[in-house]
């Protein structure tokens, strides 16, 4: 339902949070988030409200000290494929938890993936159709997380707005789009990519927005834009007026 993800030098739990409290007018069912700590990823999720994940993170001993946190992603749910629990609840984990992943949308083959990873030995926590999506990107990844998230959207059919990060590659973030939205913010140092408008206008009025099949690799320094199978594409930033 609800993306929000974050690169740059700052706390990335207060700006994810901050971005899910403003999408939360959109109705979700739970939330999450994932974060890199000591290049391993850290997940914290909640059944219900953002702010019941937002005490869940405060009172967090291991997310204390915001200094050792690198990009993160996030997002709020709104079920599809299993129900609102807690296990259902993006960020989804890949099989040996060296990716994380959020989505939008729908991945209508996800039976078909599942059962192939099934006898492949892959185990799942939860009912939903992302993690499928997550297990299949870790299964492609050996040390090039956009090349394993081109190969993987290759097997899917449906519709996503997806955000991945690596423990592997803490500085960057793989987002990827087809029919469900995408736009990326540019501040100084700082990139901040949501599925709505409004998770980014109070931080920047400089945006891309993603096209439907366009795969974009994200770090602090800068951006590249391709299409799902990794050829460069260009893609323009826009000036947005405030609204919100
Ligand atoms: N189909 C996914 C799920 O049920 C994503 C739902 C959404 O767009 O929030 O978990």
């Amino acid at each position: 339902c609800g993306i929000i993800a974050y690169a740059g030098e700052n706390n990335p739990l207060k700006i994810l949070v901050n971005g899910l409290e403003r999408l939360e007018y959109r109705g979700y069912d739970s939330a999450g988030v994932s974060v890199l700590k000591d290049n391993q990823i850290y997940t914290v999720k909640a059944a219900g409200k953002v702010s019941s994940l937002a005490e869940k993170i405060d009172s967090d001993d291991q997310l204390s000290d915001t200094s050792l946190l690198n990009c993160g992603i996030a997002h709020t749910r709104w079920a599809t494929h299993g129900g609102p629990t807690e296990n259902n609840a993006h960020p989804h984990l890949g099989q040996n938890s060296r990716i994380a992943l959020v989505h939008n949308g729908i991945i209508e083959n996800y039976q078909d993936l599942k059962n192939e990873l099934l006898e492949q030995g892959h185990t799942f926590k939860s009912e939903t159709d992302t993690e499928i999506l997550a297990h299949l990107i870790e299964a492609h990844y050996t040390d090039d997380l956009k090349k394993a998230v081109s190969e993987a959207l290759a097997k899917v059919e449906g519709a996503y707005g997806i955000a991945v990060i690596s423990k592997d590659e803490p500085d960057t973030i793989i987002t990827a789009r087809f029919g469900s939205p995408i736009v990326i913010g540019l501040c100084k140092d700082e990139v901040i990519i949501a599925s709505d408008i409004n998770a980014i206008v109070h931080h920047t009025d400089r945006v891309v927005y993603l096209n439907d099949g366009d795969l974009a690799i994200v770090n602090k320094d800068g951006i590249s834009f391709h299409d799902l199978s990794l050829k460069s594409v260009q893609r323009n930033e826009e000036k947005i007026t405030h609204s919100a």
